[in-house]
């Protein structure tokens, strides 16, 4: 499949009807910004900040931080990006940070309640995001991670608009987001769904321990309800609802995540060859039923059983 799907040419995402479909990439470094151009990325819906932070007993100056995001921005001109502030804690410890010690770092003082809690930090990233953007002409996106509630919404949005980010947003990860996501879009320019973190959350199931490794499964119609219901807030509100976990990199599932109302896809560059030659082998009516089959399951292994039978009945 990879071989066919590889040869495939490198046009936008889109379904078989020709409904559009972005197809982005996941970034780690800006270094990662040509491979993913090479591999048909239409823009990044998620760079992770953190490398900036991680290699450093303190955090990197405004002009470190400019320097590194103008890179990115620089990469894809006239191209949606989409940047995560600093998402530290838990799996992510940052030592100037996360320096409490915390019996459960996945339920602590992480993601957004760690930048607020040394909002300097924030204020430096933006003010560098902000001359980044200034200096560039890629289309920026700013979003939060973590974000739990619609007053954290509203807190994210105002201070990026401070520092004119044009587009200010959140990510979707927390079931408590997913749940009031009417409320979080009616604020949010727009949200961006972490499967990852959004799976451990619903199904109490820490994303890094072996031992509930099966639990850590984005098919579970659990984590597909939330999605939807994410979903389903972005179209009331009128605005988009990408997919930056891993779940967006499944070429099925892919296909069950456009069906329930996402707007992009974002995912690792190596996994967009695969993902857009899926997405070509259906309309949207198709991944409606698609997504319709994996929702009534019980549980992941019948999601994706019953959206794989669905597929092959509308293929
Ligand atoms: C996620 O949680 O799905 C996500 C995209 O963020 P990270 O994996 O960096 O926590
Ligand atoms: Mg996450």
């Amino acid at each position: 499949a990879r071989a066919a799907a590889s040869s495939a040419p490198l046009t936008p995402g889109a379904l078989a009807d020709g409904t559009a479909v972005p197809l982005l990439a996941n970034l780690g470094k800006p270094g990662g910004a040509a491979e993913a151009v090479e591999l048909g990325a239409e823009g990044v819906g998620l760079f992770r900040t953190e490398f900036l932070f991680l290699s450093s007993t303190q955090a990197p100056t405004v002009d470190e931080q400019t320097a590194a995001y103008t890179e990115l921005l620089q990469a894809f001109p006239g191209k949606k990006v989409v940047v995560r502030a600093l998402d530290a804690g838990a799996d992510k410890p940052l030592a100037f940070l996360n320096d409490a010690h915390e019996d459960n770092p996945a339920l602590g003082l992480r993601g957004l309640r760690a930048l607020r809690a040394s909002e300097d930090i924030l204020r430096e990233q933006l003010t560098a995001l902000a001359n980044a953007d200034k200096a560039t002409d890629a289309d920026l996106w700013v979003m939060a991670p973590m974000v739990a509630t619609v007053e954290e919404t509203e807190y994210f949005v105002s201070i990026a608009r401070e520092y004119e980010i044009k587009i200010a947003g959140v990510m979707v990860e927390v079931p408590s987001a997913a749940l009031l996501a009417d409320r979080v879009l009616a604020i949010a320019d727009f949200a961006s769904i972490g499967t990852n973190d959004l799976t451990q959350y619903t199904m109490a199931a820490d994303r890094l321990l072996g031992s509930v490794a099966s639990f850590q499964d984005p098919w579970h119609p659990a984590v597909l309800r939330l999605i939807k219901a994410t979903a389903d807030g972005g179209k009331a509100n009128g605005k988009p609802v990408g997919i930056c976990g891993e779940a967006a990199a499944d070429p099925l599932l892919a296909v069950v995540l456009v069906g329930m109302g996402a707007t992009t896809l974002s995912m690792a560059p190596t996994a967009l060859a695969d993902v857009r030659a899926s997405l070509l082998t259906h309309t949207l009516a198709d991944a409606q039923r698609i997504a319709a089959a994996a929702l009534a399951a019980d549980d992941a292994a019948s999601a994706r059983s019953a959206a794989q039978a669905a597929a092959e009945n509308a293929a």
